[in-house]
């Protein structure tokens, strides 16, 4: 715990001493001092709490330099995947129109863009989820570690590309099967619980759910709450140790809560593995991502850092968007 957040744990004031859940199950966050300025406990009188600090409190950094910490970029690892002049059309209408990108593991890029701009259907593209589609057609080449995405079986693919999607969607199933699903899936013996049991329980904790799971595994998946289940869904992608996550606007159906929770996680996870996530949020983007990519009308229209995507675009088109002058 930070020391921020040792002044400001309002859940440990529970009157039983016990930390308490939401109506949605969620195990609630410590507020940081930005949300307890924004979110004061509505009818709750904390009593004085003597804090005692094992070293003496970091002092605040001048605003600039925090602001340069903040927009460091990643360092960036190896390139995963290669875009070169993608195309796909459904019919004769084109979806997305000769993008070439590259993506790093270390790094999260955001797709951001208005509606029907074709970033799901790009999405969908890097792990042929759009091949099922009868009448979507594709050229151009993708690369996943220098080798076409098309020569690799479909399933093999999708467990080194993984998605996670807008809805979270578990197995009607446990929480322990939902990850053993995509375990059992890629092995030739069906692997025993027990040979299972200790990757589960790592997927569980890198998709930073285990803590609140352990006590019961066994539980159906579906009783969890929304954040919950999509943290589920993003251990079973990751599970099988992908190189690649998708993840098509994937706190859209969530709370503040657990769009916080989850986008912690995205941070987290961009060590190991390279993220491409839709987002419709610009403020998520500018949270979250490291590079952003610009799509309108399936063009790419702009691709940069961050911080040149949002404060110095080149393109006027860039510019009015991340302004909020049109969506
Ligand atoms: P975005 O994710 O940016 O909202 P999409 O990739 O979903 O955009 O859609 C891009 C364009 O492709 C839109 O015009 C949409 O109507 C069209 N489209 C998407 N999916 C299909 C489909 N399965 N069949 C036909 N057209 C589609
Ligand atoms: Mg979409």
């Amino acid at each position: 715990m930070t020391p921020e957040e040792m002044v400001l744990d309002p859940f440990s004031f529970a009157a039983d001493g016990r930390e308490e859940e939401d109506s949605t199950g969620e195990r609630p966050q410590p507020l940081t001092a930005a949300g307890a300025l924004t979110e004061p406990l509505a009818g709750t009188v904390p009593p004085v709490r003597t804090i005692v600090l094992d070293r003496p409190p970091t002092p605040a950094r001048p605003t600039e330099h925090r602001e340069a910490v903040r927009l460091a970029p990643a360092a960036a690892g190896p390139e995963r995947l290669s875009l070169r002049d993608v195309s796909v059309a459904y019919g004769d209408k084109e979806a997305v129109k000769s993008v070439s990108l590259s993506i790093h593991q270390g790094e999260v890029l955001a797709l951001i863009g208005p509606s029907g701009c074709g970033k799901t259907t790009l999405l969908r593209t890097l792990n042929r989820l759009t091949e099922l589609t009868a009448s979507a057609s594709r050229s151009g080449d993708i690369l996943l570690d220098g080798e076409d995405i098309h020569d690799l079986v479909d399933t093999t693919l999708r467990s080194r590309v993984a998605m996670v999607f807008q809805q979270p969607n578990p197995f009607p199933m446990s929480v322990f099967d939902n990850v053993a699903f995509a375990l059992r899936e890629q092995s030739r013996k069906r692997p025993g619980k027990r040979a299972l049991e200790p990757l589960v329980i790592d997927a569980l904790r890198r998709a930073g759910l285990y803590d609140e799971v352990a006590d019961d595994l066994d539980r159906p998946a579906l009783r969890l709450s929304g954040g919950q289940q999509q943290r589920l869904c993003i251990a079973r992608a990751i599970a099988l140790r992908p190189e690649v996550l998708l993840m098509d606007e994937p706190c859209s159906a969530l709370d503040p809560i657990s769009t916080g929770v989850i986008e912690e996680l995205i941070h987290e996870l961009r060590r190991e593995l390279a993220v491409v996530i839709v987002t419709h949020n610009l403020a998520q983007a500018h949270r979250v991502a490291d590079k952003v990519a610009f799509m309108y009308l399936g063009d790419l229209i702009e691709y940069g850092t961050t911080n040149e995507v949002f404060e110095e675009p080149r393109a006027t088109r860039t510019r009015d968007y991340v302004s909020g002058a049109f969506g």
